[in-house]
């Protein structure tokens, strides 16, 4: 059965995710449907809250995208294909001092049709466990830091619309409340 993505204002969005303990076949089975349910919904990243589980672990794919990022994966630099689609168990994100940040566009999965930009800082490294609990740790910049940064917050019950800029937020606002009384009378 495939996942369902929830949309805002479900309150699992608001959940901190657990920590992954336990790497079985049936976590690996769970992060393979959230990668299926990303593609079928043309996402860049997913985390699990949006299918309803508060668990830190979230999913990315930036292989059908035509974004240009640098990146260090455990040290060197395999193609793309090859470790694309990520799943990231209880990543831990760091950002250097003195990293600049951007503006750019994001979109969610679970805000259908909101757009707007966020503020993050334009390159990090995340140490990560893969669906197996395998450790890796990945420096990049660019659209896939981005991702990740969305993708963690979501883990913690952040939201892209708390980072953006009052002005911006307030401008959604009429669109955010639609979107929740559509999402609790959906529920
Ligand atoms: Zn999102």
């Amino acid at each position: 059965m495939s996942l369902q993505i929830v949309h805002y204002n479900n309150p699992i969005l608001r959940k901190r995710g657990a920590k992954v303990t336990v790497f079985d076949a049936a976590f690996a089975e769970f992060a393979a449907q959230m990668i299926e349910r990303m593609h079928e919904a043309e996402g860049i990243g997913l985390a699990a809250q949006q299918v309803g589980r508060a668990q830190q672990v979230c999913v990315v794919d930036l292989r059908g995208t035509e974004a240009e990022f640098a990146y260090e994966l455990d040290g060197g630099h395999p193609p793309r294909d090859l470790f694309m689609p990520m799943v990231l168990a209880n990543p831990e994100l760091t950002v250097a001092p003195g990293t600049p940040e951007e503006e750019s566009e994001e979109g969610c999965l679970s805000f259908p049709a909101i757009r707007g930009e966020v503020r993050r800082p334009i390159a990090i490294t995340v140490r990560f466990q893969d669906e197996h609990g395998n450790p890796h740790v990945l420096s990049c910049d660019g659209l896939l830091a981005r991702c990740i940064q969305h993708e963690h917050d979501h883990l913690q019950g952040i939201l892209f619309i708390d980072r953006m800029k009052k002005k911006l937020r307030a401008e959604l606002d009429e669109d955010i409340r639609a979107l929740a009384k559509q999402t609790r009378a959906k529920d």
